[in-house]
């Protein structure tokens, strides 16, 4: 086993990985990996009669196609090298999604537990005041969004600062993603990540040759699910999942402790139960097996780590039992782990396909944003009405009339949620198809997560050379 490597140079392994199996030259491998810009920021706080100095980061990884994207997070393991990782795979993630934008990502080195809403709201206007000093952020520069520990409230933050220095910008809005809705952010942006899990997992089982292979039959439906994690994307992909595909969640872990039932829990009440008691254990029904990352190792069709990175180790990657592991969480499982995983036979849906949603609803965001306008305000009533004369006419000519509620469901014409939704089920589809396609095409590569990272890297070395910067 290699020595412990830093998240930044797993992130680098993988890509050395699969440059192997694309003829990109090495030195413009070596541009597509590195940071292209790196800011180190500190600031004082005042907490009560005292100051604390803040540690924050916002990372710009690559900027072949602009603005950079990814989100911010709060947390206690926020360094350097995590958000150089995070950043470098938003890159390889916008790429794979075609979402239009370089990877960036933003962090400060909190635990929000530990303030209050005012102090957080200081914290994060003045880590905004810090990006706009330095032309960090903007519309055509950089966008955050939410990641760990942060979420529409924090945006919402963020666009208001930003607004006040940058008065009359009328693209303003256009500076942050995963806003609140009322303030100017879009539908279907809070559960995408989740959704965008659910879609891709889906795509995934659905091929009979595949599933075969993994002892599986295909469709997604009584599926046996463990989720790692019950914030924004381990609640919505579990919700998701056992209300739209019929998934049977049988385990849940969360920082309290893991719990199993093989009749299935119902995640809606587990949540419900959740925030009446404040934790997962005494669950009706389920036993409590332990700590954390007991869940891990349950047997299961489907296991999702939905939390934070280096979850799955070398040192736990032999208990592993799932057939598919679908990394919601960024980096949850080590390079050193994922040799293992993979000689085991277990299918892995890499972090940058398989929780790209967030982005790709941010992107839809960001267009609404430019526009000025929300999805569906122009055509909606024009299609209801175009639907409705054609189901008229097609009653009349066969005397026969529809029901109102297929008429209800034929006729409308596409709300912004619906219309999000289905442009976010169709990324997620036509990115899966094309890294199963390049899987299928080279035998020689050994897993998804190699495929994955050579679709994204041929289309990063495709914008270096037609910008004529690299022959
Ligand atoms: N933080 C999310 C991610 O890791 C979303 C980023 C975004 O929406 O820009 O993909």
């Amino acid at each position: 086993m290699s020595a412990k490597i830093s998240f930044f140079n797993s992130v680098e392994r993988y890509v050395d990985k699969a440059a192997g199996f694309t003829d990109i030259p090495t030195g413009l491998v070596e541009q597509i990996k590195v940071c292209n810009l790196v800011l180190q920021i500190r600031f004082p706080i005042r907490v009560g009669d005292n100051y604390q100095v803040i540690e924050a980061y916002r990372v710009q990884h690559s900027h072949h196609r602009l603005p950079t994207k990814g989100g911010i997070r709060y947390a206690e393991s926020v360094d350097q090298d995590e958000v150089m990782a995070l950043a470098s795979l938003m890159t390889y993630k916008c790429a794979l999604v075609d979402v239009p934008f370089g990877g960036a990502k933003g962090g400060i080195k909190i635990n929000p537990a530990n303030y209050t809403v005012e102090q957080l709201q200081n914290i994060t206007r003045r880590y905004t005041t810090e990006l706009i000093k330095k032309n960090f952020i903007g519309p055509g520069i950089d966008v955050p969004a939410p990641d760990y520990g942060t979420g529409p409230r924090e945006m919402a933050w963020i666009l208001d600062t930003y607004q006040a220095f940058r008065h009359g910008e009328i693209d303003s809005i256009g500076c942050v993603t995963g806003k609140p809705v009322t303030q100017n952010g879009i539908r279907g942006r809070a559960e995408a990540t989740g959704r965008g899990v659910f879609y891709g997992l889906r795509e995934c089982i659905s091929f009979a040759d595949d599933m075969k292979k993994l002892g599986l039959s295909a469709g997604i439906a009584g599926k046996t699910m463990v989720i790692q994690g019950l914030g924004n994307v381990g609640s919505n992909t579990g919700t998701i999942s056992q209300n739209e595909g019929d998934v049977k969640i049988i385990g849940v872990a969360e920082r309290e402790g893991s719990i199993y039932d093989p009749n299935g829990i119902d995640i809606d009440k587990l949540l419900a139960f959740r925030q009446e008691t404040g934790s997962i254990i005494g669950y009706p029904g389920s036993k409590h097996i332990g700590g954390p990352s007991a869940a891990l190792e349950l047997e299961c069709d489907i296991l999702v780590p939905a939390a934070l990175e280096n979850q799955i180790t070398a040192e736990n990657a032999d208990k592993i039992k799932a057939k598919i592991i679908a990394e919601a969480a960024n980096g949850p499982i080590t390079a050193d782990a994922d040799v293992i995983l993979s000689k085991k036979g277990i299918l892995v849906l890499p972090d940058f396909y398989i929780n790209a949603g967030g982005v790709t609803v941010s992107y839809f965001e960001w267009l609404k944003n430019l526009s000025h306008h929300r999805f569906g305000r122009l055509e909606n009533r024009f299609h209801h009405n175009a639907f409705t004369g054609i189901l008229n006419k097609v009653e009349e000519m066969t005397g026969k009339s529809v029901a109102q509620r297929d008429r209800d469901f034929l006729t409308r014409g596409g709300t912004e949620v619906e219309l999000v939704n289905s442009g976010l089920e169709d990324t997620m589809i036509t990115a899966y198809q094309q890294v199963r396609e390049t899987w299928r095409q080279n035998t020689g590569i050994p897993d998804m997560r190699t495929a994955a990272f050579v679709c994204s890297m041929k289309k990063i070395a495709g914008d270096y050379v037609s910008m004529g910067i690299f022959p």
